[in-house]
């Protein structure tokens, strides 16, 4: 089973994906917890180049992260779901989608074909869209921003947009939740709704 999460910044990403690891090890799954980028050697590479190289043009950076994205799934997702894991992972290719093809005007369809040729067509079976304010995301950061976090509002609110259009479209593997919920909450809505998807 290969659970994605996905949002703005701020939306608690990783805090769900931390959640969902605990309760799903207590069920008895293999669980593997990831990310993009950087899930794997290289990517921690390509991810300090995209996120913190001057002088990324949007096309670079659209492959840097599908070059991320076919390493993780080559090396690390698929053969995990083989195994039989359930793999969440924070972040996958809607992000790329939404930011690289819709915020940055490279196109939504050129952004999901490149993402589909680097990942062989590998879908999630359930895409968890954590849904919140860009404005009330960026209070929650903590840090010193990237490059991508120092983006306008507008370019975050591109962002959400486009990701809400994106689980309009694909109702079927799209669960869209509130972000601005107590993280708790957030989990429990998840889980009901992962519980009857879960192999035996
Ligand atoms: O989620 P995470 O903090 O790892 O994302 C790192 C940064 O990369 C964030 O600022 C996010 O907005 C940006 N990003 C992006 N395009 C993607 C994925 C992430 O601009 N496809
Ligand atoms: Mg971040």
């Amino acid at each position: 089973c290969f659970i994605s999460l996905e949002g703005g910044d701020g939306a608690g990403k990783t805090t769900q994906r931390d959640l969902l690891g605990r309760w799903l090890t207590d069920l008895g799954h293999e669980v593997v917890l990831t990310r993009e980028p950087g899930g794997t050697d290289l990517g921690r590479v390509l991810r300090e180049a995209v996120l913190h190289g001057d002088d990324v043009d949007p096309r670079t950076e659209a492959l840097l992260y599908a070059t991320d994205r076919a390493h993780h799934v080559h090396h690390l997702v698929l053969p995990a779901l083989e195994r039989g894991a359930v793999v969440v992972t924070d972040r996958y290719l809607d992000s790329s989608v939404a930011y690289q093809g819709a915020a940055r005007d490279l196109g939504p369809e050129e952004i999901r074909g490149l993402n589909l040729w680097a990942t062989r067509g590998l879908l999630p079976h359930l895409t968890v869209l954590l849904d919140l304010d860009p404005a009330i995301g960026a209070q929650r950061r903590h840090g010193t921003p990237d490059r991508l976090e120092r983006e306008s509002l507008d370019f975050h609110i591109r962002v959400r947009h486009h990701f809400l259009d994106l689980a309009a479209a694909d109702p079927d593997r799209f669960l869209v939740v509130d972000a601005a919920a107590a993280p708790e909450d957030v989990h429990h809505a998840v889980r009901d709704h992962l519980r009857p998807m879960l192999p035996e």
